[in-house]
């Protein structure tokens, strides 16, 4: 009896041994922070669990009697076995949670670019003019193209118009507010939702990107011939008297009229009037 004690407490010394691995899984996929923390709390408890297990086989073998003292080293195994299962599960869930939130990620952006793609575009859309009704908020958008994007892929080849493409996103990215929220539109086109903002307030924004991008600031090119450009169209939601998917379509009729007066400009949609 007193051997079969011995072997169930060391049993569970052993499997404490191995709840660590879990543990440590999950805690390489977890951020630095609290969350991380308490795990790392936790492989402490274990390690001390171990080291208390030994020490129980250690002063009662010898001294296990009756079936009635198998109670406390089957508690101790069964503990240990819980401990296990708990980690494994909880390393699994968060290996499954992750890679879900991996997919999201990747379905609702645009791998070059590294900004949302349109499917999240449509979504947004709706979302942010449902606020904006609901709480009487100013929503704008920027509609943005680069200008003579071909020539740029003809002369330099399309791996540096792909970069163009990467630092104007990173330049958009780095110089709108958190709660901005910027799309591929499709090709070189990228749209920006300015929530809270008006269209003056878009307009100051567009034109402080058009001036950046016309300062070369997107990437150095081999020679000085041309510059790159893009252009803007700008325009509001007005809730009472549109869809607003009309928004859109009036800042790409903007950004059209930019093109059309000589590009490297950003022309603002008026909104549509009650009687429209
Ligand atoms: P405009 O000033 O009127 O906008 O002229 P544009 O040349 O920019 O317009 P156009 O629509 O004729 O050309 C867009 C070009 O963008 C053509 C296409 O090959 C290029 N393009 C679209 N997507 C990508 C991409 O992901 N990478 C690269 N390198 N080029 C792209
Ligand atoms: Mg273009
Ligand atoms: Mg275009």
């Amino acid at each position: 009896m007193d051997n079969f004690a011995a072997i169930l407490v060391l049993c569970g010394a052993f499997i404490f041994v191995l709840s660590l691995k879990p543990v440590n899984q999950l805690m390489r996929s977890l951020p630095p922070g609290s969350c991380r923390v308490a795990w790392k709390f936790l492989s402490c408890l274990i390690a001390m669990f171990f080291v208390g297990y030994l020490i129980y086989a250690y002063l009662f073998y010898g001294k296990i009697n009756h079936w009635g003292d198998m109670v406390v080293p089957a508690i101790f195994f069964f503990g240990a076995v819980f401990v296990l299962t708990v980690c494994t599960l909880s390393a699994k869930t968060a290996t499954g949670i992750l890679r879900i939130c991996h997919l999201e990620h990747e379905n609702i952006t645009d791998p070059l670019m590294n900004i949302y793609n349109r499917r999240h575009l449509d979504r947004c859309l709706v979302e942010e003019a449902s606020k904006a009704k609901r709480y009487g908020i100013d929503l704008s958008v920027m509609m943005i193209d680069v200008d003579h994007f071909k020539r740029v892929n003809d002369t330099y080849g399309h791996s540096v118009g792909d970069q163009v493409l990467q630092s104007l996103a990173q330049l958009i990215k780095g110089n709108i507010r958190d709660f901005d929220l910027v799309f591929r539109f499709g090709g070189e086109e990228i749209v920006v939702l300015l929530p809270y903002t008006n269209a003056n307030g878009a307009l100051i924004l567009a034109n402080r990107l058009r001036n950046w991008v016309s300062e070369r600031r997107l990437i150095e090119l081999e020679d000085d011939k041309k510059d790159i450009t893009i252009s803007i169209g700008v325009s509001c939601y007005c809730h009472k008297h549109e869809k607003v998917t009309d928004m859109l379509e009036r800042a790409d009729e903007a950004l059209y009229q930019a093109k059309n007066n000589g590009r490297n400009r950003v022309e603002v949609s008026q909104a549509p009037s009650a009687t429209a």
